[in-house]
């Protein structure tokens, strides 16, 4: 057998790559990991950890408003945004040296560098190569830079926006994505005039049609420009560093940036994929099987880079298969049923399980339970935000086969709620369950009598 300088050599230090990494050092095994940029990646640098901080600082202007009916008195407000650019930056500079702690602890080498295949077994970084018996591939993604648009060099994409040297006093975002929809509150809770343009009939594709409306209507009602059925045909740059963009709507409109977030691609150009002979798709993704293997027995993909499931949380787990796989020999496929999400809109979205829409499609006949009330929180403050909470229910099984809330801590909720659906229990056993009182997500036990059926593709009164 050959003898190789590692037993793994990953290249990439997101979220999927540096578990891999540090789980197969912890054991023991010979471990190198190239980052080119920053260790942590998208979610920890420029993705899920400081767009979250971002929505909490734009959530203020509500929570100071609301204060008021609890018998608050506030002086002037200020906001100051290279402040929290500042207070971010040192925060994800804090995680990054804990991603590097860990590896180092664990036993991983740190290679600050851009890693690329010589062969299926030999990498070179710089001047040096190593060779490996184990090759993970865990490069992540990037937006998609939509160069068919002209004028798209003129535009800022989710990683730009995390750094502006200021605030924009307005921004139109495209795109009707996670991206696009948590940008444009992120945006306008602010204090940026906001406007998101979005090509097909209705926001966030994909999610429950009760959540995307409810989440349409409330950001409209917060003040946030809403266009459907549209697109940018042409960005262009003014005198005034202004933006005017030309709508296919046939109007023309000026903002002070305009924000791309039309998806994101996979990272694996100049990787040397070829000469280690790695197949790859039509949008350049790491092909790989339920193992995460790719097409070369010997090199392994997972994470963004496969565009399969975009999530930190999959990547993660991907990882731990993939370890569980090549180096505790039992065979992990990765599963992605039932991956609860949250989308950090305002109000935020919560889901596990299936929508209504993909329910009906999968199952034919479904009971419906649906709640949409003010949350306690909201009868003081006057705020006239709603909350909607849905169970889609398997009329043959009985089964919980998805959840879906609308409304504070939504994403909180449907971590728990992922519990029940992963474990396939029935709407019985959460008609069982005791209410925690009072709570909103009372509401999702209490649920009782169907709002609706549905029976061969209609909607029917369930009495
Ligand atoms: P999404 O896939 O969520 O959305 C892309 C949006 O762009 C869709 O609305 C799509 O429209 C639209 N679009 C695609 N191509 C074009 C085009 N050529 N012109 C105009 N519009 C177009 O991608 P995002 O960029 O928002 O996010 C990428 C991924 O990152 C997400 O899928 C998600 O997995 C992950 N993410 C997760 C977050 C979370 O967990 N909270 C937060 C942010 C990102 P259509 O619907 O018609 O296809």
């Amino acid at each position: 057998m050959a003898d190789f300088d590692l037993d793994l050599f990953v290249i990439g230090g997101g979220s999927g790559g540096v578990r891999a990494a540090r789980l197969a050092a912890q054991m023991g095994k010979r471990v190198a990991i190239a980052e080119e940029y920053r260790f942590g990646g998208t979610c920890v640098i420029r993705g899920c950890v400081p767009k979250k901080l971002f929505v909490y600082a734009s959530q203020f202007p509500e929570h100071f408003a609301d204060a008021v009916g609890y018998g608050w008195t506030l002086g002037e407000t200020r906001f100051d945004w290279p402040t929290l650019v500042a207070n971010k930056d040192r925060e994800i500079a804090r995680l990054e040296g804990l991603y590097r702690k860990g590896l180092d602890t664990a036993g991983a080498r740190i290679i600050d560098g851009r890693a690329e295949l010589l062969d299926r077994h030999t990498v070179r970084v710089g001047d040096s190569t190593l060779t490996a018996k184990h090759i993970l591939v865990a490069t992540g993604g990037r937006p998609n830079p939509h160069q068919a648009l002209p004028g798209h060099e003129h535009c800022i994409f989710s990683n730009e926006a995390f750094d502006l040297p200021a605030l924009p006093r307005s921004i139109a975002i495209e795109g009707g994505g996670y991206i696009a929809v948590e940008f444009a509150n992120i945006f306008h809770g602010l204090g940026v005039e906001t406007a998101l343009v979005y090509r097909g009939k209705e926001i966030l594709g994909r999610f429950d049609g009760d959540m995307r409306r409810g989440v349409h209507e409330a950001m409209e009602a917060k003040g946030i420009r809403i266009l459907c059925h549209e697109i940018f045909e042409s960005v262009q740059k003014r005198t005034d560093g202004r933006l005017d963009a030309q709508l296919k709507s046939g109007g023309k409109e000026t903002f002070d940036q305009v924000m791309l977030a039309i998806g994101r691609i996979p990272n694996t150009e100049g990787l040397g994929l070829e000469k280690a002979g790695v197949e790859t798709g039509v949008k350049g993704e790491i092909l790989v099987d339920d193992h995460s293997r790719t097409s070369i027995e010997n090199i392994w993909a997972i994470g963004d880079v496969t565009d399969r499931v975009q999530l930190t949380p999959v990547a993660i787990h991907e990882a731990m298969c993939f370890i569980e796989t090549v180096f505790r020999d039992n065979p992990t496929k990765v599963d992605h049923e039932d991956i609860a999400t949250a989308v950090f809109s305002q109000p935020e979205i919560g889901t596990v399980g299936l929508s209504e829409e993909a329910a009906q499609e999968r199952y034919g006949d479904l009971e419906i339970y649906r709640a949409s009330f003010r949350p306690m929180r909201h009868t003081l403050s006057g705020r006239r935000e709603k909350m909607i909470m849905k169970l889609v229910v398997d009329a043959a099984t009985r089964r919980v086969v998805g959840a879906h809330v609308m409304g504070p801590d939504a994403g909180e909720m449907a971590q728990l709620l992922a519990i029940p659906i992963k474990a396939k229990l029935t709407k019985d056993v959460f008609d069982r369950t005791m209410a925690v009182h009072p709570t909103a997500a009372e509401e999702l036990v209490t649920m009782y009598k169907p709002t609706y059926l549905v029976r061969g593709g209609e909607r029917v009164d369930p009495s």
